[in-house]
């Protein structure tokens, strides 16, 4: 007979003796607002399993990730700052995160650890469920880290016909503009240089979409210099940081009446496409966006 477990309170799914966990590793991670979103879909769908959170320290992720066999734990999610690093320590990654240098996501099949990155797929799947068109487009991405990566690649993916990486350090834009170019179809291109092309009137006149995939913003009140005047009424403008309140990089935009989104979901999709992953069916995303929203509307941030 199964016996059903019992709930610890309404919402939050229940543990007992057959949970199985999901988590996340980072440092610092208690900002993260994935176990909310995981578990508001284990509860929806009465799973036995669990998503937390683990803070670990870059001296301990190779041990971490020994314990993810150890433990039996399903699949971990990666972020700050162990996303580049532990796709060295993994049994195999897919091409996706290697083209992208990175792993968010990693699964274990019976002991090995397989890396995977849902951050392309996530904000693709959030621009096209946003109504936004790139086909035939130019696209100015500003940022050359992991999530610039994931926005030139969803450009890409999304028919864009330029895409153009602004990054403070060039030489970083141009080493992702060379690997990001290797996927670029026919028809697609893709050019790099500083920050100055935030200032270029010719560029800022002909892109459909300006993405920030930096970090500016996050805990700075202004975004960098940007003359978001040049840019045509339709222009629409993407942060992948995200919340409560409208970004630094969205405020100018939203002074001149351009569409702007942040980056909450990405972050959605991407949750969406890991639980997927670690569970093997397909995630409740409304239950999951809606605590996504609660969880960014009582973080206060
Ligand atoms: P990262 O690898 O550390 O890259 C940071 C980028 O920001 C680099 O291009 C860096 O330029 C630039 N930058 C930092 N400080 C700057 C400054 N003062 N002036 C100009 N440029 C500056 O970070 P990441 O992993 O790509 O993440 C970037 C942002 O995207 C983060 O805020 C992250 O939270 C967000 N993100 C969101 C999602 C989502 O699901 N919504 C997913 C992934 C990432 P240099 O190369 O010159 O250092």
């Amino acid at each position: 007979m199964v016996v059903p477990a019992p709930r610890l309170q309404p919402g939050l799914p229940a543990l007992c003796g057959r949970t199985r966990l999901t988590a996340i590793f980072g440092n610092p991670v208690g900002h993260s607002l994935s176990p909310a979103i995981h578990n508001a879909a284990y509860a929806a769908l009465g799973m036995e399993r669990a998503y937390v959170a683990f803070e670990v320290k870059p001296e301990h992720l190779r041990d971490a990730m020994r314990a993810v066999t150890a433990l039996g734990i399903l699949g971990v999610n990666l972020t700050v700052p162990h996303k580049v690093r532990a796709l060295r320590m993994l049994s195999g990654a897919s091409g996706e995160a290697r083209l992208l240098g990175a792993a968010n996501c990693v699964t274990n099949r019976r002991g090995r650890l397989l890396g995977d990155n849902t951050d392309a797929r996530g904000l693709q799947m959030a621009v096209e469920s946003l109504g936004v068109v790139l086909r035939g487009t130019t696209v100015l991405t500003i940022g050359a880290g992991g999530g610039a990566a994931a926005a030139v690649l969803a450009a890409l993916r999304l028919g864009a016909g330029r895409v153009v990486i602004a990054n403070r350090t060039v030489a970083k834009a141009r080493a992702l503009g060379l690997r990001l170019s290797a996927v670029a179809g026919p028809g697609q291109q893709v050019e790099w240089g500083g920050l100055d092309k935030l200032a270029d009137p010719a560029l800022l006149g002909d892109v459909a979409a300006v993405v920030n995939a930096t970090s500016v913003g996050l805990k700075d009140h202004r975004f960098l210099r940007c003359d978001y005047g040049a840019t045509q009424p339709q222009t629409v403008f993407y942060d992948l940081i995200y919340g409560a309140e409208p970004t630094p990089f969205m405020r100018p935009a939203i002074v001149l009446k351009r569409r702007c989104f942040d980056g909450r979901e990405m972050l959605l999709y991407q949750a969406a496409l890991a639980f997927r992953i670690f569970n093997g069916i397909e995630p409740p995303v409304d239950a999951m966006r809606l605590a996504l929203n609660e969880a960014l509307g009582a973080s206060g941030r």
